[in-house]
């Protein structure tokens, strides 16, 4: 009995090694830990993540859990930033009415006695079109029905999940500060970044550089990254060419056309920012953008990849500035 218990103990522990590495590859951001969260957060218990719904609240309640799990600290003592957005008539079965809702902030001290007064935000949005209807930006309006928004954009939080997993892994931590941020309302007009940018929780002018993930989770044959806003910091384009020289990606680097998603807020104020994304698609907005069309080995491609940025960008030993894009 004792035998057989061994025996199976043992190849228990060989197959976890042995799927680990071969969903790893050599690195440590893994497919199946991106496909847990993108697939919980784009369920039909969340609902769509409306704005002031219960599914919005619970996600938020999800990626603070995580939050807290990898060691991010809170400022003023609460992982959430509330703010009040004002919901039309005609979206997900509302009338219009003012609702609040949060973003989801936490951050990771540097390890530099100077560099970590300096800081790195990396963000993505958790809210998308709840059931969707008449006033909401769904492309299929008339179909009232969930919008489980599995690319747009549980991808980019699950992403940002990974990457603070792996930092919190990670036995040098980067020197400069690094604020994990999840925002709402983004898809009603940026609304929680800009809120957020204009209530830092930290001097405007110690805020280098964002990075912004919006729409990850559909990474093509062709394994091509997309980004705008590269030029924003210094060597940025660089950067972002080496790092793809030595992954299996296929970058796809503009040093300006920073538009599209959160990033735009944080580019407005003269802070140097940058947007990832992994391409549009027909399911763009409707209730078919759904978890079963996700690529969750790209999604870890592009977690790793961006990982790799984030603590490039945060140990960079030269000074960082805005460089504005035209
Ligand atoms: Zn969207």
């Amino acid at each position: 009995m004792l035998f057989f218990k061994n025996l199976k103990y043992q190849v228990f522990i060989i197959s976890v090694l042995f799927f680990n590495t071969t969903i790893n590859g050599q690195n440590g951001i893994n497919a199946k830990t991106f496909y847990k969260h993108d697939k919980y957060l784009s369920s039909d218990k969340m609902e769509g993540r409306f704005p002031g719904t219960k599914g919005n609240n619970e996600a938020a309640s999800y990626i603070k859990r995580y939050f807290k799990k990898y060691g991010l600290k809170e400022f003023n003592r609460n992982y959430y930033q509330t703010f009040k957005l004002f919901v039309k008539e005609g979206i997900n079965k509302v009338k219009s009415d003012s609702v609040n809702t949060q973003n989801v902030v936490g951050y990771l001290e540097g390890s530099d006695e100077k560099l970590k007064n300096e800081y790195i935000v990396i963000g993505a949005h958790y809210d998308h079109w709840g059931w969707g209807g008449q006033n909401s930006g769904s492309k299929k309006k008339e179909a009232f029905a969930i919008h489980n928004g599995a690319d747009d954009n549980a991808s980019g939080v699950s992403a940002l999940l990974c990457i603070l997993q792996e930092l919190s892994n990670a036995k040098v931590k980067p020197k400069r500060s690094i604020i994990f941020i999840s925002f709402s309302g983004e898809e009603e007009g940026l609304l929680g970044s800009k809120y957020f940018v204009s209530h830092l929780p930290v001097e405007k002018n110690a805020v280098k550089v964002m990075l912004n993930m919006d729409m990850v989770g559909r990474l093509n044959e062709e394994k091509q990254i997309y980004m705008g806003g590269a030029g924003t910091f210094p060597n940025g384009v660089e950067l972002m060419k080496k790092l793809g020289e030595n992954s299996t990606l296929n970058p796809v680097i503009h040093a300006g056309e920073v538009g599209g998603s959160d990033h735009v807020s944080f580019y407005k104020a003269a802070i140097s920012a940058i947007g990832f994304h992994t391409g549009g698609h027909p399911q763009y907005h409707t209730p078919e953008d759904d978890i079963d069309l996700i690529n969750i080995q790209g999604g870890a491609l592009v977690s790793q990849y961006i990982y790799n940025a984030l603590v490039a960008i945060a140990n960079d030993p030269q000074q960082l500035y805005f460089i504005k894009q035209n």
